[in-house]
């Protein structure tokens, strides 16, 4: 499996540094308000890297932030008059709520930016230790950039031609304003009740030293694998790099993977633009997940996607003519012919996630399985389903055939094909009292639940 380093900005083989197992952290929400289906073009192409991952028989651990206290989070609860806990609860139940309308398989940890604060304050403890982070007048605690030699390596950036703002006390800011970042945040008045008591006087963590903290905790030191929008990578991703690394004085993650924005009419499609819709208001006019789900996994995650509503159109159509397909496809033996489609999409998702060269796998045995008839290509559909999410998502009756019933069906079609119709009438009746009813066709057997 190769994929395409940020870092190095070459295409690499993708090894788990230990355990066969890949150590993922990918950049969560910033739960004050709904995530927009911009968000969810990120979180269904770490899906999509996950289960490419898993179906090349790696393992995985992936630990995705929630983060629940920052600016804008503070911001929202302040202005609502409302605890900061109870503001982004609603957020936050809402976006496991949409994990699962567009089948994103969840990750193993979701850790709450408020429930780390201690180890966030370890952290910037460290780093003042070391000399590279330093107290300002106010109580706030900066990071030195000039301090930490690798700054701007992941986002290229050539420091000595930088005209470089002193401080930056904002989470968010752009390359022009490449400075000194807060790691730790002196109360203000406008945080009202929010604020915890530190070594250096009452506050709050900056955005950045959240992710340091909590991936390093749940991952260790040095990890496989982070993860996110390409909006993300500067400042975000460069200062989690220089807390972590100034800290331990060991490389922090060896891969680092983003992916291009959804925009809308050319531009990002953002919340401050006010360019947005969420999940919901997709649904609300009649989309279903499953469809959303396909656009958004359907286009090369480094590829820019222009929304559009041709483009859900599209989805539905296309999804007719999977779901004709597979209702006819059966159990049994691969035929040639099926096989090499999969290898084809087994060689596109491992080629940096090439999706748009997957699909035309897909849709090349939909082709050939039309004309030839679908004996044998039920379990090709399932397997490129473990990657795609697609294919079975919303409909159950294939997809959750158990393991003990799809056996008695690859006998059961073994023995059709030695003609022992005593053993397949048997073998039928044993499926039946497992709950599925199997039929016989031209293409052979179709199992549905009884
Ligand atoms: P946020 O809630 O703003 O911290 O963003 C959560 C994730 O969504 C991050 O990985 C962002 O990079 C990503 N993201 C935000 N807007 C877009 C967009 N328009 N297209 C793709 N990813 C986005
Ligand atoms: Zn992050």
């Amino acid at each position: 499996m190769k994929v395409f380093n940020s870092l190095t900005r070459r295409t690499e083989e993708l090894k788990p540094l230990e355990n066969n197992e890949i150590r993922l952290y990918t950049c969560g929400p910033t739960v004050y308000n709904y995530a927009h289906i911009g968000n969810f073009r990120a979180y269904a192409f770490e899906d999509i890297l996950r289960r490419t991952v898993l179906f090349n028989g790696m393992k995985i651990r992936q630990v995705m932030n929630l983060t629940d206290v920052d600016d804008k989070t503070i911001k929202g609860a302040n202005a609502a008059g409302v605890a900061l806990c109870d503001y982004t609860k609603t957020y936050k139940d809402a976006f496991f709520e949409d994990l699962k309308k567009l089948n994103i398989q969840p990750a193993e940890v979701y850790p709450a930016a408020t429930d780390h604060i201690p180890e966030m304050i370890a952290l910037v403890e460290k780093l003042v230790e070391k000399g590279v982070a330093y107290k300002s007048e106010d109580g706030s605690v900066y990071f030195n950039v000039r301090k930490f030699p690798g700054y701007g390596k992941l986002a290229h950036i050539d420091f000595d031609n930088q005209r470089t703002g002193a401080r930056c006390a904002a989470d968010e800011y752009d390359k022009e304003n490449v400075g000194d970042f807060a790691l730790w945040k002196a109360w203000e008045e406008s945080d009202g009740p929010v604020g915890w008591d530190s070594p250096w006087g009452r506050g709050r963590p900056g955005w950045h030293i959240e992710c340091s903290a909590m991936s390093m905790k749940y991952l260790g030191e040095t990890f496989d694998l982070h993860t996110g929008g390409i909006d993300n990578l500067f400042p975000h991703h460069e200062n989690e790099i220089a807390q972590a690394e100034a800290a331990t004085g060991k490389e922090f993650v060896r891969t680092w993977m983003h992916c291009a924005h959804l925009r809308v009419n050319g531009e990002k499609m953002s919340k401050s633009l006010g360019n947005f819709y969420t999940l919901r208001d997709l649904i609300g006019k009649g989309y279903s997940g499953r469809e959303i789900r396909y656009v958004l996994v359907n286009a090369h995650y480094r590829s820019g996607l222009n929304f559009a509503f041709d483009a859900l159109e599209d989805a539905k159509k296309s999804l007719a003519r999977i779901d004709a397909c597979v209702d006819k496809a059966t159990e049994g033996e691969v035929p040639e012919w099926a096989a090499r489609h999969l290898d084809a999409f087994a060689a596109a998702v491992n080629d940096d996630l090439n999706m748009p060269k997957a699909f035309a796998a897909l849709f090349e045995l939909v082709r050939e399985a039309n004309a030839k008839g679908g004996a044998g290509t039920l379990g090709v559909f399932r397997r490129m389903d473990e990657v795609l999410g697609v294919i079975f998502f919303g409909r159950p009756e294939k997809a959750e055939i158990p393991d003990a019933v799809r056996k008695l069906l690859d006998e059961r079609a073994a023995a059709r094909k030695a003609k022992n119709w005593a053993e397949s009438d048997r073998l039928r009746d044993e499926i039946a009292a497992a709950g599925w009813t199997v039929k016989d066709s031209r293409d052979g057997q179709s199992c549905t639940k009884a």
